[in-house]
């Protein structure tokens, strides 16, 4: 509950940031799109509580109590074990966000992300909640194989919630913030890029928390091509249909191949 209230105190600082440092035209700032956004993170939110009671930190803990996985066999523990958690987690992430662009199946509910013709923090929360689904039987299946500690998971969901709701912010930091944060962390200039409608572009940045794994794979995009301000953001079918910034085509869209 705690972690629920920290969480939406965050988004609401993204969201009064954006207003204050605004780094493109708010024309896409409709309610309906993002009340859409909103809702459909709402219902992932309910979704997630239903299939893992407790969430994955009582998976971890469930795993725990019986010294199951890796990392209690080699005997990790500490400050190590939780630095290579989040480490190991985040590079998880990326793959399953690298494959769900190359894997057609797992593309077709990703693209639901990508539908959204504006980036903002309320971007962050759009996922269909099959997405949801994989996401969570997949990182249940690493915290189990592994054996990682109920600490590192709850440090890791905060981590990953916390920078989506940042990187996904139509927000302008200075120049010399963004190159420094880069060096560690996805920015909301380097996510931005990954939402190009330009398919060279938009399979690049894949990374949500640690900014260094794009590089590590090479498909790593410093710069648009077009300056962040002009660039268009989405999928071409996005662009002509209105229609999907309602909830229901966003819930209908994997299933449907116009939108
Ligand atoms: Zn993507
Ligand atoms: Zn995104």
């Amino acid at each position: 509950m705690l972690l629920t209230i920290g969480l939406l105190t965050w988004l609401l600082l993204m969201f009064s940031m954006e207003r204050i440092w605004l780094r493109r035209g708010s024309a896409d700032a409709t309610f309906r799109r993002v009340g859409a956004n909103l809702f459909l993170g709402g219902i992932n939110w309910g979704l997630a509580r239903l299939l893992v009671p407790g969430g994955l930190v009582l998976v971890a803990l469930f795993a725990e109590v019986r010294l199951w996985g890796a990392w209690p066999f080699l005997g990790l523990n500490g400050i190590f074990e939780i630095i290579l958690s989040i480490v190991f987690l985040d590079l998880a992430i990326w793959l399953q966000h690298w494959a769900s662009h190359k894997i057609g199946w797992l593309w077709r509910i990703h693209r639901v992300h990508h539908l959204d013709i504006c980036v903002d923090a309320s971007t962050a929360v759009r996922f269909h909640p099959a997405e949801i689904f994989v996401s969570l039987a997949y990182k249940a299946m690493l915290i189990i194989s592994l054996g990682i500690s109920s600490f590192a998971v709850a440090s890791f969901e905060i981590l990953l919630a916390a920078s989506a709701m940042f990187n996904h912010a139509n927000m302008r930091l200075p120049d010399s913030l963004d190159k420094m944060l880069r060096v560690l962390i996805v920015t909301p200039d380097m996510h931005r890029i990954h939402h190009s409608i330009d398919r060279s572009e938009h399979d690049t940045n894949f990374g949500f928390f640690f900014s260094f794994w794009d590089k590590v794979f090479g498909v790593y995009t410093e710069n648009p091509k077009t300056p962040h301000v002009k660039m268009l953001l989405g999928l071409h079918e996005s662009r002509v249909a209105t229609r999907v910034r309602s909830l229901w085509h966003l819930l209908l869209a994997p299933f449907v191949t116009k939108i």
